[in-house]
């Protein structure tokens, strides 16, 4: 399959003509049963229209994902939801209005209009409100509900930039908008309303806290988030497999600065004189005193944002530069960095050393 490249580079606001009918392009695209990746504020999404069966079935060929792992369906006006779902939630207006449009998905309980191809063979569906204008712009297209999960291969870290998205799916799908890189970095959070109280089932940058403040009432955690989920099924099915591995052996090491980087340098050492390529995440703070083969900042340990932001092009750059072994810093697990940490934890497949 040849696979069309739609390049954006105008401020997102004020495309230029080509651009806007590249756009319309794809969206006919989606609206014909076909795929096109997409930049969102969160990462590129992998999109086919939501209600057609068949477009959900190609989407998980191309990702080869398992096919019980839903979807998120993205949609661009509040009054859109009424079609996926029967019941819209008190808290469910009261989160729109709070994070709509923006990195929050919230999981409702489906219409019948919703068919289970995109669900996964749920009763329920998963629904997020980009506010990406590039993204929006795609799903008016489109005819308003576009199912996108993370444009990457299963097993891949979600990619952030346009050229993970080509490297993975050239070929694959019908098109790719080229639109730079996404703000946030890392994907959605993810609330289900069909509990009560309400679940955090991914932790993302719209945290708990936020939540529960919008709400005025209190909202759960999944236990599973931020520790080894293999004796507990996690809630949210696409939790439970091994995301965002990458090719090297990662460990998450813990502890002061100076044990941490003490650490890291011994154990970098000893891997290299095996014949290891040893690769470091590094904050941009203490970068300049680990001594491996490769050391990257993956952002400032007091700026979190710059740091969801990096995390998944850090991790698929070592796969490029052949790295065996990397070492990474830990994070705080409070707010936003909840997320960054779950994310790790799934990449080290929990392998954690603390000191
Ligand atoms: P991705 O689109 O790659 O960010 O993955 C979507 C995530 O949303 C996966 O972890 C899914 O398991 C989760 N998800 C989607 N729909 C539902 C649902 N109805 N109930 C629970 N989790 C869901
Ligand atoms: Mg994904």
């Amino acid at each position: 399959m040849e696979t069309k490249i739609i390049v954006i580079r105008s401020d997102r606001e004020e495309l230029s003509l080509e651009e806007e009918a590249g756009l319309r392009e794809a969206g006919e695209v989606i609206k014909n049963g076909g795929l096109v990746a997409f930049p969102t504020e969160t990462v590129y999404g992998l999109g086919g229209d939501a209600l057609n069966p068949e477009s959900s079935k190609k989407i998980y060929a191309a990702k080869g994902r398992p096919s019980d792992n839903p979807l998120i369906v993205h949609i661009g006006r509040l009054e859109d939801l009424d079609l996926l779902t029967d019941h819209v939630p008190e808290e469910a207006e009261k989160l729109a209005a709070a994070f709509w449009p923006g990195p929050l998905t919230m999981i409702l309980e489906k219409s019948r209009k919703v068919p289970y191809e995109t669900t996964g063979g749920l009763d329920t569906v998963a629904v997020r409100m980009p506010s990406d204008p590039v993204a929006r712009k795609l799903i008016a297209y489109s005819g308003g509900y576009v199912a996108a999960p993370s444009a990457n291969l299963s097993g891949k870290p979600s990619p952030t930039v346009a050229r993970y998205v080509i490297e993975d799916m050239m070929g694959r799908i019908d098109a790719i908008v080229d639109g730079g890189e996404g703000e946030i970095g890392l994907e959605s959070t993810i609330v289900d309303l069909t509990v009560a109280p309400p679940q955090i089932l991914r932790p993302g940058y719209i945290t708990g806290r936020m939540l529960e403040d919008a709400l005025q009432a209190p909202v759960e955690t999944d236990v599973t988030i931020l520790k080894d989920d293999s004796g507990q099924a996690p809630k949210a099915p696409g939790m439970k497999y091994r995301h965002y591995a990458p090719k090297g052996d990662l460990v998450i090491v813990e502890g002061t600065s100076e044990q941490v980087i003490s650490y890291i340098n011994e154990r970098a050492a000893a891997d290299m004189a095996a014949g290891g390529k040893v690769g470091v995440i590094a904050t941009g703070e203490q970068a300049s005193r680990y001594r491996a083969s490769v050391i990257k900042s993956v952002g400032s340990r007091r700026d979190e944002n710059s740091i969801a932001k990096h995390l998944y092009t850090v991790l698929r750059e070592f796969d490029d530069e052949g790295v065996t072994q990397i070492y990474s810093e830990g994070f705080d697990t409070d707010g936003f960095g909840q997320a960054i940490m779950n994310r790790l934890l799934k990449a080290a497949g929990h392998k954690v050393v603390r000191l």
